[in-house]
């Protein structure tokens, strides 16, 4: 009987065209009615500032001179002090469009955004995909996930998992819970995230000589994904790739001070 399957197609169908009126599908960032699940409004969308090269090889940092930059180049933090992390990219930098995005993700009842941050971040290396064996989403406590019911980072990794055919490993985990980063000197920030991660033992053969893409939602000062790229690569990864949906680009004026991310995320 070929009758079935499509009868149950139709029906899923108009399923979701009945849902779609009641429930219209929102901006992620705006809750403005759009025409898709997943998609942004037009006015925010104007906002979003996608990372473009040039940047820094390594950090992803953008170059403000242009010209004199070859793909190579590396910026002068990476130079003085070379990150544990292999690369990092982001698909936005972090600003006032970006943050309404993230935190209707994180707060918010927009967790299918996790879809299209998956497919932004994609879109920034997909050669990296290529030659990755897992991703591993940056933990959340028990507690704050316990909290919340969700951690964001693994939402993106799984999403991330189906575009690219990864799988999605919970090779770390947190062991602190620290208290708030707000208000503290850098040193301080990275001094509260040192030894907050741990590999989970059950993982740790897994580990050994494999490319790693670590996922987080934000970067800002690269603390937290520096430190979990540290722990991965003594426990034997061979490279690590950090990507984020948003990052705070150094130098800039834009560098929010509220309590809008978790404590431990780097300075909030
Ligand atoms: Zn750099």
């Amino acid at each position: 009987m070929r009758t079935k399957p499509l009868l149950k197609k139709y029906t899923v169908t108009l399923m979701w065209n009945v849902i779609d009126v009641l429930l219209p599908p929102r901006c992620i960032g705006t809750g403005e009615i759009v025409s898709a699940q997943g998609m942004v409004s037009q006015d925010l969308w104007s906002d979003l500032d996608f990372i473009a090269a040039p940047y820094c090889r390594i950090c992803g940092q953008p170059f403000e001179l242009a010209d004199e930059l070859s793909d190579d180049a590396e910026c002068a933090s990476c130079i003085a002090d070379p990150p544990k992390f292999d690369t990092a990219r982001s698909a936005l930098t972090y600003n006032d469009a970006s943050r309404k995005l993230l935190l209707g993700f994180k707060y918010g009842d927009q967790q299918h955004a996790a879809v299209t941050f998956a497919t932004w971040i994609k879109n920034t290396a997909p050669d990296i995909f290529a030659s990755a064996d897992f991703i591993v989403p940056v933990p959340l406590h028990w507690r704050r996930h316990w909290q919340r019911r969700f951690n964001q980072s693994a939402l993106i990794g799984s999403a991330l998992a189906k575009l690219t055919n990864l799988t999605v490993r919970h090779a770390l985990t947190r062991r602190r819970f620290t208290s708030t980063q707000k208000g503290l000197s850098r040193k301080d920030r990275l001094k509260n995230v040192r030894m907050a991660f741990v590999v989970n033992p059950a993982l740790i053969e897994k580990i050994k000589n494999k490319h790693i893409v670590l996922i987080d939602d934000v970067m800002t000062s690269g603390a937290t994904v520096n430190e979990c790229a540290k722990v991965l690569k003594r426990a034997g990864a061979k490279k690590v790739s950090v990507f984020t949906v948003a990052r705070v680009l150094r130098n800039t004026e834009y560098y929010p001070d509220t309590d809008d991310f978790d404590p431990i995320d780097e300075g909030y």
